[in-house]
């Protein structure tokens, strides 16, 4: 299995987009068993690069994401990356999580502070943890040899008071703690991600790649959820759509393909070095939008 800083370098010296996908550690046997079975396989024939295991909210699914992205690699042998966060988790609990990724084969880690328990209030550190996930990144680049990946927002992160600039200055000294490139919040304008990319490498001299998150839209309720809770916007123009189309959710995942096929086309044009889908456990979308953008392949 590789670094993913190696991915990166390797992709963009070949002048082609990294393209990497996003899963969940499904509740259900059957949800799993789908996973393994079907999507994954689906996924594959597009051939990503990676893939990452997101980390439940609260530490919930620690176990069971590091078995999912061992897994991944094992029966696929597809570079797999570990979402890690520092809610519920001592300095101690970390390192062991750590440890044991390291003993699976895992090369590469997502580092994140998480959202408070519940996703509602302030995040609170846990005593003898982490208060920001700058502060795991360097415990992780000081302990360990992963490639470590960092979140970004390209409309400010939703906790961040002091305005976005503020929130992307902090997310250099992110990546000055050591991270080697980041993968960013969904986002459905890519003029807020073209500003976010200009003030990190402009303002802050950033180096390291930078990768938008795409989430395909499945149905307009879902997706006013995840905005909402996210802190994402939703241009006017989409949302007049999405709402036309509340009770068709076939036909708002066509229109989600559709957008997201224009959105990749125009970031690719604009030279980003990867895509890092948000395929919600689901081949059926991702595909058709990766199968759409094999010009760039
Ligand atoms: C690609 C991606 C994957 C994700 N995967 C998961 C997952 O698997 N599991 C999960 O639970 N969540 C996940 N999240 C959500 C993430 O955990 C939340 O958005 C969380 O609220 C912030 O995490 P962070 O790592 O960006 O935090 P931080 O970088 O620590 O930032 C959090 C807040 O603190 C502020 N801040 C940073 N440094 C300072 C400072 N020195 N002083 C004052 N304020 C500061 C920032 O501006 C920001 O508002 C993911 C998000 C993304 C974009």
């Amino acid at each position: 299995m590789e670094f993913i800083k190696d991915i990166h370098r390797e992709k963009i010296a070949t002048g082609k987009p990294a393209i990497s996908f996003e899963f969940f550690p499904p509740k259900t046997e059957k949800g799993e068993a789908q996973l393994f079975h079907a999507v994954l396989p689906e996924l594959l024939k597009i051939q990503p690069d990676y893939c990452s295991v997101t980390y439940g909210a609260g530490g919930s699914t620690r176990g069971k994401t590091l078995e999912m992205v061992s897994r991944i690699q094992k029966d696929f042998q597809l570079t797999c990356m570990s979402h890690l966060t520092c809610v519920n988790a001592t300095r101690e609990e970390v390192n062991q999580v750590l440890i044991e990724a390291n003993k699976s084969g895992i090369k590469n880690i997502l580092a994140l502070r998480g959202d408070p328990p519940g996703g509602k209030g302030d995040f609170q550190a846990t005593e003898g943890g982490f208060t920001y996930s700058k502060d795991l990144v360097a415990f992780i680049r000081s302990e360990f040899d992963f490639s470590i990946g960092v979140a970004g927002f390209p409309e400010g992160h939703i906790d961040c008071k002091e305005g976005r600039e503020v929130d992307w200055d902090r997310l250099k000294e992110k990546v000055d703690s050591g991270a080697d490139f980041i993968i960013t919040q969904l986002f459905f304008d890519n003029d807020d991600f073209f500003r976010f990319r200009d003030h990190l490498v402009k303002k802050t001299g950033m180096t390291k790649p930078i990768i938008p998150g795409i989430l395909s839209v499945l149905s307009t309720r879902q997706i006013k959820r995840f905005t909402e809770l996210c802190g994402a916007s939703i241009p006017e123009s989409m949302l007049n759509r999405l709402d036309d189309l509340a009770e068709d959710d076939a036909a708002a995942t066509e229109f989600g393909i559709e957008h997201a096929v224009r959105q990749c086309e125009a970031l690719l044009d604009a030279g980003v070095p990867g895509l890092h889908f948000y395929c919600l456990n689901k081949s059926y979308s991702t595909n058709r939008i990766v199968d759409a953008l094999s010009r760039y392949r």
